[in-house]
């Protein structure tokens, strides 16, 4: 970006904060950076932030499967170790850093929902193509619902479902307890989700969208893509909010202008 563009793009969130002071009541402050700006009314997000968030978009070259970065001379890492080889497609507006994991962690720890037609118009926008019989959210279990008294993935599901068309499936419970995926090893997550989630629909056949709010591992989906699967569906194709850009081997992301690849650590 030129340096005039910059100042002048900074000149502008300036007189915006200032002019959100002036105007807007409380209620009137970003919900990413909490700034008392000219927040759009419909996002409930500053300009400011909602440019920023454009700038996290999963690059174009990243795999169309997975949507991991490549490996600029091995291909794609995440579908060659078969961590989740049971999903056909994968689908997210974001990667998981800065402003839109702050977006995340407000919906998912804060039940702050204010945001939510921004995620939906955005999920919308990252699902080219709409041939599902169904979408599926991934289940909460029981005792982490009554706590929140929500499902972030529901409500996605239910965003992209008013958008699509396509209709809200339950077509997954899920059993037992299991500690939060966020706060067990990497390494354990698959054991730690292993069987608790059941098909508990007619699906033979269908194609299906699962719905979380971010991919980290892939552990959680892929146990869900594998039970869709093993029920009969003929195709499981998974959209997020976001993805981690995490390997289980020693790779390390790289960024270079307008492109994000991986890299094997030396050591
Ligand atoms: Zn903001
Ligand atoms: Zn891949």
């Amino acid at each position: 970006m030129g340096r005039i563009k910059e100042k002048a793009l900074a000149l502008r969130d300036g007189f915006e904060r200032l002019a959100g002071h002036v105007l807007f009541p409380e209620s009137a402050s970003c919900q990413v950076c909490g700034e008392y700006r000219l927040v759009n009314e419909k996002y409930a997000l500053c300009e400011a932030c909602m440019r920023a968030l454009e700038t996290l978009r999963p690059p174009s070259s990243a795999c169309d499967r997975c949507l991991f970065p490549m490996h600029k001379q091995k291909g794609c890492l995440m579908c060659r170790s078969r961590k989740m080889q049971d999903i056909d497609k994968s689908y997210a507006p974001f990667c998981y850093r800065k402003e839109a994991r702050k977006l995340i962690h407000e919906l998912k720890f804060e039940c702050n929902t204010s945001f939510i037609e921004y995620l939906g118009d955005r999920l919308f926008e990252s699902l080219p193509d709409r041939a599902y019989d169904g979408i599926v959210p991934v289940p909460l279990n029981k005792k982490r619902l009554e706590e929140r008294g929500m499902n972030q993935a529901e409500l996605l599901a239910e965003q992209l479902s008013k958008r699509t068309g396509i209709p809200v499936l339950h077509a997954l419970s899920r059993s037992g307890y299991q500690k939060p995926q966020s706060k067990t090893p990497v390494a354990e997550r698959e054991k730690n989700i292993q069987g608790c989630f059941h098909a508990c629909m007619y699906i033979e056949g269908k194609r299906l969208l699962l719905v979380d709010d971010v991919r980290t591992t892939g552990s959680t989906a892929q146990a869900c893509a594998k039970e869709l699967k093993n029920a009969g569906a003929a195709y499981v194709g998974l959209c997020t909010a976001a993805v981690v850009y995490r390997h289980p081997k020693k790779m390390r992301l790289q960024r270079s202008k307008n492109k994000i690849w991986i890299k094997r650590i030396q050591r």
